[in-house]
């Protein structure tokens, strides 16, 4: 048995391709929110414009209507993981259910839960604080392409049944009227999922956090962290923050305080997205409904369409660069785009011709759990949440909550989970690390090549580490 996507390259069909993401494009320009330029004092300080931060401000305020919160983002909001993702919003906070009950089999049905409600929170949310998303419970279709991956989908299924969620199996005739394409020859369909546009809801939740008085001040790293007997100070270039509370929401990001620097690795992720399409292309595929799709290796791709009818098509590769690299120029990797549009061609032949208007890079926070985890530091000041490798569009808005119960020493369902209570197994140091996670994307590789999980694998599997994006 051969590897599903094996093909050569054609060409480069995303040469001038916009290196912004596609996102980006969909709201309106802005001047940038002032950086901050003067020492302040406040109640709670977050550090990071992302999803997390923002949802932990406009969380904030509902609990706090007096209070001064204020948003340090070290660029533009929703410039990094927010901003240039798929816009997948799952239905899970536990990376799916298969993982919360691989990892957490005690607590898999809260978990499977409280993801679900999560959702339907967010949902009501959008509603509430009249942010246009483009939220739609769209549904997801995970397509398999080897006689294994159809195997897994058959538990997939069985795994939702059994939680009492719906999901479909289709195949043949059912399979190709969600997606016709020689690659793939099963399908499960999900349709709790739902899909947003990752930049409309970043703009709107600032927007909403602005209306309701949190100060957001853009272009504002914060350089250090410290803990006085009574407050916390936090160091920017343009002035000193004061506070008696603060929310470290910096994802993929080097982490401020060394403790959580083995805890994540970032791995890089690239996205390709097409020119719009015709009806009558995207009918040759037979994907006429709004769905999201994503086929099932452990180098799995993802794609969904647009409000403009592109394709976003994107995932397979995971690249970690040796001493935990971020730097700009691994945004934009040529061997990955030219994989990602070779792969494309052979999905979807009749597309074939089609180019990409573009093409980005975003860092995934990879945690060996695949789960995110929150916690205080600092004598209970300072709330943290990170780890959210690839799943973090609904997970955030989750972990927000569950951080504010946490610095108000509430112990409620959210904050007590057991995700939480453990730090992931962390990562060895260099050179190690590059070594280890080589391995394990080479053992990955393989399984989806023959089925079969190798030994090493196993083993991690035994102690919870995983890799994934
Ligand atoms: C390519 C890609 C595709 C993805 N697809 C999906 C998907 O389809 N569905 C899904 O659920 N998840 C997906 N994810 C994951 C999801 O995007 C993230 O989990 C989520 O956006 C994390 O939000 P965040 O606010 O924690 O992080 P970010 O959006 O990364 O925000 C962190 C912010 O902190 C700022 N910052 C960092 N350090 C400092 C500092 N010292 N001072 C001030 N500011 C600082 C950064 O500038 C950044 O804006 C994807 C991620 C990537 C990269």
């Amino acid at each position: 048995m051969t590897a599903p996507f094996s093909i050569a390259i054609p060409g480069k069909p995303y040469e001038g391709a916009s290196p912004d993401p596609y996102w980006f494009s969909t709201i309106a320009p802005r001047a940038a929110d002032a950086a901050l330029a003067t020492d302040i004092t406040c109640d709670l300080a977050i550090i990071g414009g992302g999803f997390t931060g923002l949802w932990s401000a406009l969380k904030a305020r509902e609990r706090m209507p007096d209070a001064r919160i204020v948003v340090l983002e070290g660029g533009r909001c929703g410039g990094e993981a927010s901003g240039r993702n798929g816009g997948f919003c799952a239905p899970s906070i536990s990376h799916g259910i298969s993982n919360a009950m691989e990892r957490y089999p005690r607590e898999a049905d809260r978990l499977i839960r409280l993801g679900v409600e999560n959702v339907e929170a967010l949902e009501a949310d959008l509603e509430r604080y009249e942010i246009d998303a483009e939220f739609q419970r769209a549904g997801k279709l995970n397509v398999a392409a080897t006689p294994w991956q159809v195997q897994g989908l058959r538990s997939m299924a069985e795994g939702f049944a059994a939680h009492g969620l719906p999901s479909a199996f289709l195949e043949g005739d059912a399979l190709r009227a969600k997606l016709d394409s020689p690659v793939y020859s099963a399908g499960v369909f999900d349709p709790t999922y739902a899909l947003v546009n990752p930049s409309k809801l970043v703009e709107g939740l600032r927007a909403a956090c602005l209306a309701r008085g949190v100060e957001i001040h853009e272009g504002t790293r914060v350089t250090a962290l410290k803990k006085t007997k009574t407050v916390l100070r936090l160091t920017t270039p343009g002035g000193m923050v004061t506070t008696a509370r603060a929310i470290m929401a910096t994802n993929a990001a080097e982490p401020l305080l060394k403790r959580f620097r083995t805890a994540i690795i970032p791995i890089f992720d690239y996205s390709l997205v097409t020119q719009p399409l015709s009806a009558a292309q995207l009918a040759s595929i037979g994907w006429t409904g709004p769905h999201g799709i994503a086929d099932s290796g452990n180098q799995f791709h993802y794609l969904r369409k647009t409000a403009d009818n592109r394709i976003l098509w994107a995932g397979y590769d995971a690249i970690y660069h040796k001493g935990s690299g971020r730097d700009a120029e691994m945004y934009h990797r040529e061997e990955s785009f030219d994989r990602l549009a070779a792969q494309f061609a052979q999905a979807f032949p009749s597309l074939a011709d089609v180019r990409f208007d573009y093409a980005w890079g975003g860092i995934i926070d990879t945690s060996a759990r695949i789960t995110f985890f929150t916690g205080t530091a600092l004598g209970g000041r300072l709330a943290y949440a990170l780890g959210f490798t690839g799943q973090g569009v609904s997970a955030t808005r989750f972990a927000a909550g569950a951080m504010l119960d946490q610095l108000e020493g509430k112990k409620t369902e959210a904050s007590e989970l057991s995700m939480h209570r453990r730090f992931p197994v962390p990562f060895p140091p260099e050179p190690l690390r590059s070594i280890a996670v080589r391995m394990a994307q080479k053992g990955l590789a393989h399984e989806d090549r023959t089925g079969q999980r190798p030994l090493m694998l196993r083993v991690l599997d035994r102690f919870g580490v995983g890799f994934d994006s």
